[in-house]
């Protein structure tokens, strides 16, 4: 599982995808909103949302940053943020992509987040899960 370098132990790229919790919730194992999903990608509800609707689209395959994934994957994924956008009627809405620690990345698995301003997402008719 790991490959021990002189500075530190680091874990192997299976063993990073394995502990990733972005690919539990891709493979089922951790429970979340789903919101859309395809072969490559899955966008699902922020557990710890700054506006209801707050939804983060991810690619299947691991990849730490956004220069970890392929182009065409990457293709895929704003088509599919604005796509929430229009679901949710968000006339106001901030996409964020954050890469490494210091630009405040907690998830080492890419994401982009569809953030809805206060109250776009309201009165939509969508059962949002309580937070
Ligand atoms: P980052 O700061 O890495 O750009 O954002 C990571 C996001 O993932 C945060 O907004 C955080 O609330 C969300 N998050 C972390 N763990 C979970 C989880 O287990 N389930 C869901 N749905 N979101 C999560």
């Amino acid at each position: 599982t790991y490959l021990i370098t002189t500075q530190k132990a680091i874990l192997t790229p299976h063993a990073m995808a394995a502990a990733c919790i972005f690919c539990k919730i891709i493979k089922g194992d951790i429970p979340s909103f789903k919101l859309f999903e395809n072969e490559r990608l899955l966008a699902f509800l922020d557990i710890q949302p700054l506006s209801l609707g707050h939804a983060l689209v991810v690619p299947k395959h691991h990849g730490a940053k956004l220069t970890d994934i392929p182009d065409d994957s990457l293709t895929e994924i704003l088509p599919v943020v604005k796509k929430l956008a229009t679901a949710m009627d968000a006339e106001n809405f901030n996409v964020l992509q954050n890469n490494g620690r210091l630009a405040h990345q907690e998830v080492d698995h890419v994401h982009f987040h569809m953030i809805p301003k206060p109250n776009q997402a309201e009165g939509l008719g969508i059962e949002w899960p309580a937070q």
